[in-house]
């Protein structure tokens, strides 16, 4: 229980921060024990070719037709300005390039009138990466995209960086999956796109997530070693009762079933029903299959931290790069579906100190999300799985239930490049954590200023 004063301390102070609350906590890296990594130091440290070429142009991808409705949280508005008068506005807010990317994408990425400019999380993160390259990033649709690599030729330039961005990926769009496959079995590093098609579908698949949490945590101190279990619905039941039901290749929470009925366990659950089991191999590579976890009740009455960690670079570090905890925002939604959304963290300094909690109380949430990140960049499967947190991550955290000590725990690994930023309640303009994205996708991915 050691931990319940200060985890209720800052779940107080959530509730009563107001929009816009600022702390200047500088974060520090936690090393991984040794004995938790399988693999050598020199494995973990080497660049793997995918990242070790660097990209000296980039395309902005959308993804999804009119169809795919933008989400509020993921749209930044800005006053249509003469001129840049901030390092935190992007070209995409100036009228001649907001109309010039208006004209290419879908409304649904970027639309303005008059006054204003309503941009995408993603659209505003290029365009930074613009200005900071000097004009090497252009805006396409998915569709063109697809037209380019058609015939199994590419009509793309070497040294193309595809930065693909959706409102909410559809498994079923027949254009993106063909991109992805497409890409995934490229031999060439000439041109890529981000995400790969690897990590892209190893997240999509959930479980393989769920696996990697589950070892961190069993080589983690005792504090931050719970776990719900997690049956994956193939063999003898790990639960043994229904708990969450959960859908591989869902996003959010669709395909969540918090209090499953009698019907929803014999359709979807093998291993608690009568139904003949599927055969572990066939249950594995079908897409959207099933499976259950432990119910936290937690998680529904006290929310979630969302912790914001983009890397920069540090030359002790590993792979050079460290990462630093941009902010922390804690959500909870009200029984009638609508969400409290508060910003405990900020980067910048305090400008009002939130009564009843303090810096020592986001220090511990911080130093465990840290904790986790390093784990993951630490795993011999990086590159393959986990390799967008070189740029940066969004991890879910909930609190475990008190009766066995409130700790935190990860509920997801939500990708950098999905995570939803909570723009609208960011201090304005919004666009720090875009800004860090794209400074960290420069610094990663592109080549560096002056070698061209
Ligand atoms: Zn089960």
């Amino acid at each position: 229980m050691e931990d319940s004063p200060t985890i209720q301390r800052l779940l107080n102070a959530s509730h009563a921060l107001g929009l816009g609350s600022h702390s200047s906590i500088k974060s520090t890296s936690m090393p991984m024990s040794k004995s938790c990594s399988e693999s050598t130091d020199l494995d973990i440290n080497a660049v793997p070719s995918s990242l070790a070429f660097r990209y000296c142009s980039a395309f902005w991808i959308g993804c999804g037709g009119d169809s795919a409705k933008p989400i509020p949280t993921q749209m930044l508005q800005h006053r249509l300005t003469s001129a840049a008068n901030s390092a935190f506005v992007p070209s995409c807010f100036l009228p001649e390039k907001a109309t010039q990317i208006q004209s290419i994408v879908e409304p649904t990425f970027l639309s303005s009138n008059r006054e204003l400019v309503t941009a995408h999380q993603s659209i505003v993160t290029a365009s930074f990466l613009a200005d900071n390259i000097e004009g090497d990033v252009a805006f396409q649709t998915s569709k063109w995209l697809h037209r380019q690599i058609q015939d199994n030729q590419s009509r793309l330039k070497p040294g193309t960086l595809l930065l693909l961005a959706w409102h909410r990926h559809d498994p079923e769009d027949c254009t993106m999956r063909d991109i992805f496959k497409r890409f995934g079995g490229l031999k060439s590093r000439d041109v890529r796109i981000f995400p790969s098609t690897h990590e892209l579908y190893h997240a999509q698949e959930k479980l393989g997530d769920i696996r990697a949490l589950d070892q961190i945590a069993d080589c983690a101190p005792s504090r931050w070693s719970f776990r719900p279990v997690t049956c994956d619905n193939t063999s003898k039941c790990r639960l043994g009762v229904s708990g969450v039901l959960k859908r591989t290749h869902s996003c959010g929470s669709d395909h969540v079933i918090l209090h499953p009925t009698a019907s929803d366990v014999s359709k979807h659950l093998q291993c608690l029903s009568r139904r003949r089991r599927m055969s572990e191999r066939r249950t594995r590579q079908s897409i959207g299959r099933w499976f259950h976890q432990e119910f936290v009740e937690d998680l529904v009455s006290r929310g979630e931290f969302r912790v914001f960690v983009i890397t920069g670079e540090d030359t002790s570090a590993l792979r050079k790069r460290r990462g630093i905890v941009m902010e922390i925002i804690h959500t909870l939604e009200l029984p009638d579906k609508e969400l409290v959304v508060t910003v405990l963290h900020h980067n910048l300094a305090w400008s009002r100190r939130p009564q009843g909690h303090n810096s020592a109380d986001l220090k511990e949430l911080e130093d465990f999300a840290l904790y986790i990140f390093d784990a993951l960049r630490n795993r011999p499967d990086w590159s393959s799985n986990y390799e967008s947190l070189e740029i940066g991550v969004r991890l879910d955290i909930g609190i475990s239930p008190a009766s066995i000590g409130c700790r935190y725990f990860v509920n997801e690994i939500t990708r950098i490049y999905e995570a939803d930023f909570f723009a609208e309640w960011l201090a304005q303009p919004g666009t720090h954590i875009c800004k860090a994205v794209a400074e960290a996708i420069q610094e990663v991915l592109m080549v560096p200023p002056g070698q061209d």
